[in-house]
This record gives C-alpha cells, structure tokens and sequence, in this order.
C-alpha cells in the first residue's frame, strides 16, 4: 500500500530557550511526515517549493525513500518560510514570522502514478491544498488531515468543509479548544467529532495523546523523554509512525489506530532529539522497532486488573 501526502515544505528558523538555534534548514510538515512515514511504507509527496530552495536541503531530503516526482520546483514563486522560538517547558511556541510564499499557490499537479492511492494524509498546510488534493482520490480507504493555529484563525470555513469530508483529524490540545471554543478536551474531541470524522487524535506534547473514536476511546502517554533539542515536527512524525503503521498494516479499525499511535509516539520521539531531520535520518525500522518494544513495557500495568 501506497501512502500519499502533501503539506508544507519550508525553510526553518527555529530558537530553543538554552540559546541554541537552528538557522535556515529543512522543515515543513510534509518533509517529516514522508521521512518518518518511509520506515513503514512507501510514500508518495505532492508539494511545491520556490526556485530559491537550496539544492543541499533537496539532497538532504532525498536521504529518505520518498517518491518525489509529485514535489514541483515553482519558477518565479518564493519557498515557504517558518521562524519559531520555543518557551522554557519546549512546549509552547511562538511564531516570530511566517511566510506563506508559495503554499498560498496552487497544488501541484498529482502524477498519474499515484492515483491508485488510498491512504491520504493531509500535513499541515493551507486548507485549499488539502482539500484539492483529497477530491482527487474518490476511491480513497482512509484520509487524515493535521492542521495549526493559523488555518482555524485564517480558513475557518474551509475547514469545517474539510473536516466533513476525512475520517481522522490530529491537532494539538490548544487548537482544539481554539477550533471548538470547549476548554475540556474531551468535549473538544466530541465537537470536533461532531463537524463529521471518525475519529480525532488530540496531541498533549509531553503528556501523550488521546484518541477519541466513534467506536472508543484511547490514551497514551508520550515516551519519556530526556534529550529534548528541538520539538519541531514532532506533531508531523506523530502522525507519520501512526499513518506508516495503518497503512502497512492496511487496517483502520480502532484496535490498530491505537497500536499505531504508539508507532507514532515512537518516530516522535526521535526527531526532538536532534534539529530538523537529522535524527530520523540516523533511525532505521529497527530502531522504531526496538524503542516500541521498551515503550510497550512501560504501558504495562499488569495481569492484575
Ligand atoms: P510541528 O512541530 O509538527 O507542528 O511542525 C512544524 C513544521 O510545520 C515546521 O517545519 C514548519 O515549517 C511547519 N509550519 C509552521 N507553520 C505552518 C503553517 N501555518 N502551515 C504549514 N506548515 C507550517
């Protein structure tokens, strides 16, 4: 099974509250989704960058198995640009400058050659570029959509159209209260389960994940942590060990979206250890393996109960 994705691919600034910083890499919610995603399945990108970006970062990017033939290198449009600064606990952020540039563009064209795919995820991007991607896959088994403070301010409309058309929704604990107005997150979940899919997955940073479905409910904490560099991507890696692991697995029943979100927890984990990709460029499938067999021990409570 083929996995297809499209989202932003960006050049990054990112200040972490020790002093270091990150100047100009590689990031973009697509870019960690498809190289964590490419540990379990093949993936196919669908996303466009300006003719300013850097032939080292592409290079750097193609480290990954990832199906770049859907990534279009736009004359005359600029990349897009993110510059983040985290606060102490390195879960908060605030956003010191954005620069749509080309994600406020048309998609890109999808190649023929991936139109047999049915396992969508739709990164964090301009709502316009989810939805037209996603209404070119009618035969599609399961299409999950991420998205980030920005779009619920900016597209709120576009959204709520969004979210009648996917079966499953990621977004952080803030954003859901910010898309839903509901200061409990689980009636955060509820209504967003409301505006139409099957499930939700609301991101607690440090503190996990928490899945509410149609047919249940799961939580999971995140997998404890001590080497926390840079915490940029770890929502898109999140929702890559999960969606690589489904689509693998060719299963959207609830038991494998909890299984996955522990594959997902997994990759996350690893891409906060170091800035941009360069710790999920190290990882191979064993390593995911080896860090969801220890973390599996630390769910475990016991034949008590
Ligand atoms: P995450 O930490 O998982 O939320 O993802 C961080 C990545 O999202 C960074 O590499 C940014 O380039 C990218 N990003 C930041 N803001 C936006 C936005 N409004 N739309 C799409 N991508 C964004």
């Amino acid at each position: 099974m083929s996995l297809i994705v499209t989202g932003s691919v960006g050049i990054d600034t990112v200040e972490t509250p020790d002093g270091q910083r990150a100047d100009e890499v590689l990031g973009g919610s697509s870019i960690y989704f498809a190289a964590g995603a490419s540990y379990f399945t093949p993936v196919r990108l669908v996303a466009a960058v300006g003719d300013d970006f850097p032939a080292p970062m592409l290079d750097q990017f193609k480290q990954f198995d990832v199906c770049t033939d859907g990534l279009e290198q736009r004359e005359g449009s600029k990349t897009f640009r993110w510059h983040g600064r985290y606060h102490e606990n390195m879960n908060d952020r605030d956003t010191l400058d954005v620069q749509l540039n080309v994600l406020g563009e048309a998609l890109p064209p999808v190649p023929d050659h991936y139109k047999d795919s049915k396992y969508i995820f739709l990164a964090n991007t301009h709502p316009a570029g989810q939805l037209a991607l996603l209404e070119q896959f009618p035969d599609r088994k399961l299409v999950v959509a991420d998205t980030m403070d920005l779009w619920i301010e900016t597209e709120p409309d576009l959204l709520k159209t969004l979210l009648s058309k996917i079966d499953g929704f990621v977004l952080n604990d803030s954003e859901a209260k910010q898309l839903t107005g509901e200061q409990n997150v689980i009636k955060a979940a509820d209504a967003v389960l409301a505006m139409g899919p099957t499930f939700v997955i609301v991101k607690k940073g440090e503190h996990g994940a928490i899945l509410r479905h149609k047919d249940g409910t799961g939580v999971l904490p995140a997998f404890p942590a001590d080497q926390v560099v840079d915490p940029t991507g770890a929502g898109d890696s999140f929702a890559s060990g999960m969606m690589g692991y489904l689509c693998a697995a060719d299963d959207t029943s609830v038991d494998a979206i909890k299984r996955a979100m522990a594959y997902g927890t997994i990759v996350a984990s690893y891409t906060i250890e170091k800035f941009s990709t360069d710790r999920l460029a190290e990882i191979d499938r064993a390593t995911i393996e080896e860090r969801v067999k220890e973390f599996a021990t630390h769910l475990d409570i016991g034949a008590g109960i």
